[in-house]
């Protein structure tokens, strides 16, 4: 199995980035539940001829749909150890514990945040950014919130973001009761940042009308261009206003690795709490995400819970207080650490960030040829990794929308689609370390040779 995923991952190149689903193979998965034994081998044969051929591709180069990372053999040796020794990193009085407070220590230093700054891993950032709302939301009102409830404090909790936010912020305050209404999205500068006077204008009205503001998330590397808000304004109004300060860092926030980019995270270290995914552009196996507190105590005080059966000792197996389910919803967690702190150590902070920095170089590559390209037209300023695009023609929605299908199913590059400013854009989200020059150079050849078919006066119009 070792050697078929070496092989795999040697050869990625020659295979397909993603290949639509047989759905004759689709009906082998509709199988009742299996009582006897089955072979390891049987099972071994079905994952190489059945699933792996059918994964969404995000480890090959040509794969730029999404913001994805790619992983690495490390990585995936590291989840074998991890899943040998099925740790449960809830707590106890264990090394594996340890591992991930040595990789906490190394998110603070990172981001500047103190010694009292806590961490922890989850599944991603849409769940680290409802954390940060719950901590938000606990040091607004107090912590009989907890016990009493939101509407108990008789006010109403508003929060902000830019409507370049990823939707997964709407869906914390959703999650933590504040309904989704509660989230103002502020219009975005043309740069698509978040307006800031927009911003200080739509608080004011709110404390106007009797509302009570308590959080503003800004966005390091907005999933749909890649822009990061002016964070160290944003930082001054949350200040002003006396209002938690979060930053989504969901793939940006880690550019920090790379002394080229780390100063457009300027304001970054002004943060009250920070979400970001060591899965994204640390290119840590799926699932990594984190969460980072300024305040540990806050962060603690949100989630701590005096159950009998999770009871500490200062000796022995329950020692080691605090542990990490005081910190987050989870009491049973997978050892997602280890394979960060295999991937730290390995790789090295500065080839990390300098995997970073090659993704941004490669945007800006693709940004010159589209703009030295009369039939393509660039939709956004490329600020890091992501490049939005599309073929120019009267009906380009409809044709470009039809070109991405059509190089996603040709599996030699995978852009995605999104829509800016009513515009459907091709959406190019450089991640992976794999991806080099040749695979930007076929993107826009397979994008202009369907292009130039679908605009042929011969061909059908989509
Ligand atoms: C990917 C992403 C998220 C969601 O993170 P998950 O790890 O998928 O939960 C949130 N915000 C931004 C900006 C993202 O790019």
């Amino acid at each position: 199995m070792l050697d078929d995923m070496f092989d795999y991952l040697e050869h990625l190149r020659e295979r397909p980035v993603w290949q639509p689903i047989p759905p004759e193979l689709r009906e082998t998965f509709r199988q009742p539940l299996p009582h006897q034994p089955g072979s390891l081998d049987a099972a071994h044969q079905r994952f190489m001829r059945d699933i792996l051929p059918h994964a969404v591709g995000n480890a090959h180069p040509g794969f730029m749909g999404w913001v994805h990372g790619g992983g690495t053999p490390v990585g995936m040796l590291a989840e074998m150890l991890a899943a040998g020794l099925n740790a449960n990193l809830g707590g106890r009085n264990q090394m594996p514990v340890e591992v991930e407070r040595q990789v906490t220590r190394w998110v603070r230093e990172l981001f500047g945040f103190p010694d009292s700054a806590s961490g922890l891993f989850v599944t991603g950032t849409s769940m680290a950014n409802l954390i940060a709302v719950l901590v938000a939301r606990t040091t607004a009102l107090g912590l009989g919130v907890r016990q009493r409830g939101l509407a108990a404090s008789g006010q109403t909790l508003v929060g902000y973001t830019s409507a370049g936010a990823h939707g997964c912020i709407a869906q914390a305050m959703d999650l933590a009761g504040f309904g989704t209404d509660a989230l103002r999205l502020i219009p975005m500068d043309a740069a698509y940042r978040m307006d800031i006077t927009a911003l200080q204008q739509t608080i004011a009205a709110d404390r106007a009308a009797g509302l009570t503001p308590f959080f503003i998330a800004g966005t390091a590397g907005s999933v749909n261009t890649g822009a990061i808000d002016d964070l160290t304004h944003l930082a001054e109004v949350a200040e002003q206003e006396k209002l938690w300060f979060h930053i989504d860092g969901a793939y940006g926030a880690l550019a920090m690795l790379s002394p080229e980019l780390a100063p457009r995270l300027a304001g970054l270290e002004h943060a009250d709490s920070i979400a970001f995914d060591f899965h994204k552009w640390g290119q840590v196996p799926y699932d990594a995400g984190f969460i980072l507190v300024r305040d540990g105590a806050q962060h603690f005080d949100t989630f701590a819970s005096p159950a009998a059966y999770l009871h500490r000792e200062e000796r022995g197996l329950a020692a080691g207080a605090p542990w990490p389910c005081d910190f987050g919803p989870d009491l049973s967690r997978s050892f997602r650490a280890l394979k960060a702190w295999f991937t730290i150590q390995v790789y090295g902070a500065d080839q990390l960030g300098a995997s970073i920095a090659g993704t941004c170089t490669l945007a800006r590559y693709l940004a010159q040829r589209i703009e030295a390209e009369p039939k393509l037209e660039l939709l956004a300023p490329v600020g890091l990794n992501i490049v939005c695009f599309r073929y120019r023609a009267e009906n380009a929605d409809a044709l470009n929308s039809r070109i991405v299908v059509a190089l996603q199913e040709g599996g030699i590059v995978a852009p995605s689609a999104t829509v800016l400013d009513g515009r459907l854009a091709i959406r190019a989200a450089i991640v992976n370390h794999r991806t080099r020059h040749s695979d930007i150079d076929a993107l826009l050849r397979a994008t202009l040779a369907l292009g130039d078919q679908y605009t042929q006066p011969s061909e059908p119009q989509p």
